[in-house]
């Protein structure tokens, strides 16, 4: 039987902190647990919110990068048609309550590989998979400094500030009658009501969720100051380049499945400079921050959200990969209106397709 956080228990405590407990906690404050406290909260919620407070986690580091086009293949991401232009709507929301900056439009170079990729791309333009997106071809030749061999698509994109993302929430949860703290929450620990776990890759070691399809994987990101380098624009091949005022860039990123620490490893320093000079050509590049983060990424590259099957005050909201910054605010409003409503999971996401096992 599904438990559910119901609307009107939901809003007897909204205007007033002090009245009782809270009715949901969550736990993990990064993107995920930041959006589902957001929706709860729009529908009447009162949150607990806790965080480890590590220094440096997958939020943290994030370039908040969305972009329409994604993969080798040069595939349109998936439900992009929709799910773009809503997350842009939702960070705007998040903008006109809290006052922060948060979303950003640019546009972003895709740089074409070579020839087959630009056979790929014509054809998917000619299919129309691309036609929702605000985007034309750039022709071959040499731009901003950059060998263009084969061109590159021009299309509209955004970055998110992901720090300034959670920090903006955690202050207007506090404004709001919800309560933020920091410490790390147990696996055993007793709560009351209900508690999603919006832990990140630490979920693969969880034993209330280790037996769903984690795949985590490292990732790290270098601020990189480039002197002769003048774009306004966000460029990605095999690497992408996002700036950040002036002469500085953000660098990014490398995947690897087996070093998951978050120790800065200068093998993975020189694969991203190496792929930096590939795409711009040899330049003067200083590394001014070299960070680290671990991808919460699971097998079916999908968010995994819902109910645990016997724990069944318990939910998860995490998987969210490489692509936290459009998939968070979509996911964590579909299981906010799950918990609240009653709403049945878009079925792709829907953890009870997975086999449970307790023995994992
Ligand atoms: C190098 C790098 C670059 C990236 N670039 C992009 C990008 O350009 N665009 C994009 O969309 N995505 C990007 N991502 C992915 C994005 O960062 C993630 O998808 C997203 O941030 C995941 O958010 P999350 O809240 O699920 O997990 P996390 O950010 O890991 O948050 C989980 C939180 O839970 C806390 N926690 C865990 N266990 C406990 C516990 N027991 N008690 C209390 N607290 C706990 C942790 O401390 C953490 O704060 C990037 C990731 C990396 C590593």
């Amino acid at each position: 039987m599904r438990q559910r956080c119901h609307p009107s228990s939901c809003r007897t405590n909204v205007n007033s902190p002090s009245a009782s407990s809270p009715h949901i906690t969550i736990v993990g404050a990064g993107l995920a647990g930041s959006w589902l406290a957001w929706w709860l909260v729009q529908s009447g919620c009162t949150i607990l919110l806790v965080d480890a407070n590590e220094p440096t986690t997958s939020t943290r580091v994030a370039a908040g990068l969305v972009n329409p086009i994604t993969g080798p293949r040069y595939q349109a991401t998936w439900q992009g048609a929709t799910l773009l232009p809503w997350m842009a709507e939702a960070y705007r929301s998040v903008e006109r309550a809290t006052g922060a900056a948060i979303l950003r439009e640019t546009r972003l170079w895709r740089v074409i590989r070579d020839a087959d990729s630009l056979r790929r791309v014509r054809q998917r333009l000619h299919e129309g998979e691309y036609d929702w997106m605000n985007l034309r071809l750039v022709d071959a030749g040499s731009h901003h400094g950059i060998d263009m061999p084969f061109g590159a698509v021009d299309v509209q994109a955004y970055t998110v500030n992901t720090v300034a993302f959670v920090e903006a929430m955690h202050h207007w949860l506090q404004r709001n009658g919800s309560t933020v703290s920091h410490r790390i929450v147990g696996h055993n620990e007793s709560q009351q009501g209900a508690v999603v776990w919006a832990t990140g890759w630490h979920a693969a070691s969880d034993k209330r969720w280790r037996w769903l399809p984690f795949a985590p994987v490292r990732g790290d990101i270098l601020d990189v100051s480039i002197p002769d380098l003048d774009l306004q624009h966000v460029v990605t091949g095999r690497i992408w380049l996002v700036p950040q005022g002036g002469n500085l860039y953000r660098l990014g990123a490398t995947y690897d499945w087996d070093r998951l620490d978050s120790v800065p490893h200068d093998v993975f320093r020189r694969e991203l400079l190496d792929a930096a000079a590939a795409l711009l050509g040899p330049r003067p590049m200083h590394v001014v921050h070299h960070a680290v983060g671990i991808r919460p990424a699971v097998l079916p590259r999908r968010p995994i959200v819902g109910q645990h099957p016997t724990e069944v005050n318990h939910y998860i909201l995490n998987g969210l990969g490489t692509k936290g910054a459009s998939l968070a605010p979509w996911a964590a409003n579909a299981l906010a209106n799950h918990m609240v409503h009653g709403e049945a999971l878009p079925a792709d996401i829907d953890i009870a397709h997975y086999p449970y096992s307790d023995n994992v």
